[in-house]
């Protein structure tokens, strides 16, 4: 029997995280081990010498770091040695355990012998650092065919084999590091124009933020400090990582940890709830950073924000909602993340590795949300909401995606809420399309209710929607399906033009009622219920203040008075709003007591 030749391989050999792939069946995929896809770039010594690699090391570094090494990648090309119990090494070397390592995976899925591969290094490594590359590869029984920039081979993953000229932002955030190169695509060449980062800033950063945050709340709440002892220190580590990953699909997480602490001699619990927008508080400066390396890298290219097509996202931590949110608004481009940000780099190493080979591959498609889905809610400062369309499942996210949002009541009494959906780029509701509504009741009727309502979509890859609503403390929940949801999406165009016009001609009677039939006969099921809205929970305005309740009440009664009591009313609310402008708290107290008083009058 014919010996299958051997094929080349892709390497992500990562600072944090490495992976290999391959064209398989035709297909560029991941090599996976265990139905695990990512290899920790870490090695380590067991107390009886033997070594270990990936997750097995990666759980040991805490209780043994002289035992152990991580990110090697930031010494490569440097003449040191690096301490592994009472044994030194190169970095090469340790990086050519990995690779070995990473080999052997390739053979076991594969099931030839491996000999040669491709791997990738980041775009501002000097020539020091890609020959001791070249050198681990060796090292690991590899022919290394080819070395290739990382955002090189995130945009191969994309646009393999394209003619047409492209201009790319590949922004990569990982664990340990940072860079964003502006790539151009032309005639099936990638070139990379300028390239930006730190090497010292990632998602262990923000691991560290949240730790930190998570550590005060428990030292007030219990007089503990988990930081000061290593083992609770790395369990609550391990916790918020955890809860960052989790806050990238869910509005609010816990960071939980039983029996993390004894308190009089009693076992005590770590168990925090964090909401987004409060870890979003913590993340913030750390993003605007990347940020400023973008605007740079723009720069140094010598193109300008208009010239460039598209925005690429790698690396684990650009999952994270705030940084896609921060691009989008920057730079007005949709990012695109389809490909599994993690897996991206190998990926396109190995479409490198297949065209080197000869085999003809195009760029790895794979099934995403073509249209942004959300609902309609209030947003922005409680004194002065402006109905929204609030995104919850974005465009391009990979599917199938299950992704949820807090929002909260309008009011304290409110017993029902009106969820419309909505799909569509625009956060002006009359510019997206309605696809379907139903109503949440009976809500604030337990002793438990507290207003904040939970909302989830799903979406499958046939394009089912579901979208569940649940009164988070008393598990009240409605949902809806949308069984077409994707399919319905293509009648996009039509919309948008009625839309348009909709908009020119200031959405005159005759419009406007076109405008329902034809919402109400595509869909069928819209119930044309009053506006009972809800308000999107942050950080700010989550739960609704009484002073935010009061301006609701009084909005709501303004329309119905007259004379002196409209436009006492009428005063209270232009202060509350000038007020809130400046930030006068003291201020705002005071109006506060002054329009609960006339509400009470007027309600008498
Ligand atoms: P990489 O170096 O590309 O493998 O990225 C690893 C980093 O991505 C780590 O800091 C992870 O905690 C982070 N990460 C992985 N998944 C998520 C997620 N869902 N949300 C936010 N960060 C994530």
């Amino acid at each position: 029997m014919n010996q299958p030749t051997s094929p080349i391989i892709g390497i992500d050999l990562g600072t944090t995280n490495s992976v290999v792939a391959a064209l398989l069946g035709g297909k560029v995929q991941v090599l996976e081990e265990q139905g695990e896809a990512i290899l920790p770039s870490v090695v380590g010594l067991t107390l009886d010498d033997k070594l270990i690699v990936g997750t097995t090391a990666k759980n040991q570094l805490a209780a043994f770091p002289e035992r152990t090494i991580s990110s090697v990648k930031r010494q490569m090309g440097q003449a040191i040695k690096v301490k592994l119990a009472d044994q030194e090494f190169s970095p090469q070397e340790i990086s050519a355990i990995i690779l070995r390592r990473l080999r052997q995976r390739a053979e076991t899925v594969l099931g030839v012998e491996v000999t040669r591969a491709v791997i990738t290094v980041p775009a501002f490594f000097d020539e020091d650092q890609r020959q001791a590359t070249r050198e681990a590869g060796t090292l690991a029984g590899l022919t290394v065919e080819r070395i290739i920039n990382e955002p090189t081979a995130a945009s191969l993953v994309y646009h393999a084999g394209e003619s047409a000229r492209r201009h790319l932002i590949v922004y990569d955030l990982g664990g340990g590091t940072f860079d964003v190169s502006i790539v151009r695509v032309e005639d099936g060449v990638i070139e990379v124009l300028s390239s930006k980062g730190d090497t010292q800033l990632g998602g262990d950063d923000f691991d560290q933020l949240l730790t930190k945050h998570v550590a005060d709340i428990f030292l007030t709440q219990h007089g503990v400090d988990l930081m000061s002892q290593s083992t609770t220190r790395w369990r609550l580590i391990q916790a918020c990582e955890r809860a960052k990953c989790e806050l990238s699909f869910h509005g609010v997480t816990q960071v939980a940890e039983e029996f993390i602490a004894t308190v009089d001699g009693q076992p005590v619990n770590l168990d925090v709830e964090i909401a987004r927008g409060e870890y979003e508080t913590l993340i913030a400066p750390l993003i605007e950073q990347t940020i400023a390396c973008v605007d740079q890298a723009i720069r140094d290219s010598g193109l300008t924000v208009s010239q460039l097509d598209e925005l690429i996202l790698v690396g684990g931590s650009t999952r994270t909602p705030l940084v896609q949110n921060r691009l989008r608004e920057e730079f007005q481009r949709d990012p695109q993340w389809s490909v599994n940000p993690d897996l991206a780099v190998a990926l396109g190493a190995a479409t490198q590795a297949a065209m080197q080979d000869g085999q003809a591959v195009g760029p790895v498609l794979i099934d995403i949300a073509t249209h942004t889905l959300g609902i309609e809610a209030l947003t922005g400062s409680p004194f002065n909401p402006e109905l929204k369309f609030v995104p919850i499942l974005r465009r391009n996210s990979p599917l199938p995606a299950k992704y949820d949002e807090v929002f909260s009541t309008v009011t304290e009494d409110q017993d029902t809420v009106n969820f419309r959906v909505y799909q569509g780029e625009s956060d002006q509701l009359s510019r997206n399309r309605l696809i379907g509504n139903f109503l949440l009741q009976g809500l604030n009727e337990s002793d438990q209710a507290d207003g904040e309502i939970l909302v989830q979509f799903e979406l499958t890859l046939d394009g089912i929607l579901k979208v569940t609503a649940t009164e988070r403390k008393t598990g009240l929940s409605k949902g809806i399906k949308i069984d077409n949801a994707l399919s319905q999406m293509e009648q996009e165009g039509s919309q948008h033009s009625f839309n348009r016009l909709e908009e020119m001609f200031g959405a005159s009677d005759e419009l406007m009622g076109l405008g329902e039939v034809v919402e109400a006969a595509s869909f069928g099921e819209i119930e044309e219920e009053p506006d009972i809205h809800i308000h999107r929970a942050d950080s700010a305005s989550r739960p609704a203040s009484k002073l935010a309740q009061l301006v609701t009440r009084a909005r709501a009664l303004a329309g119905s008075l007259s004379g002196d009591d409209a436009q006492d009313v009428e005063r209270l609310l232009d202060s509350i709003t000038q007020a809130e402008q400046r930030g006068d708290d003291a201020a705002l107290g005071n109006l506060e007591s002054e329009l609960d008083d006339l509400l009470f009058y007027l309600d008498a």
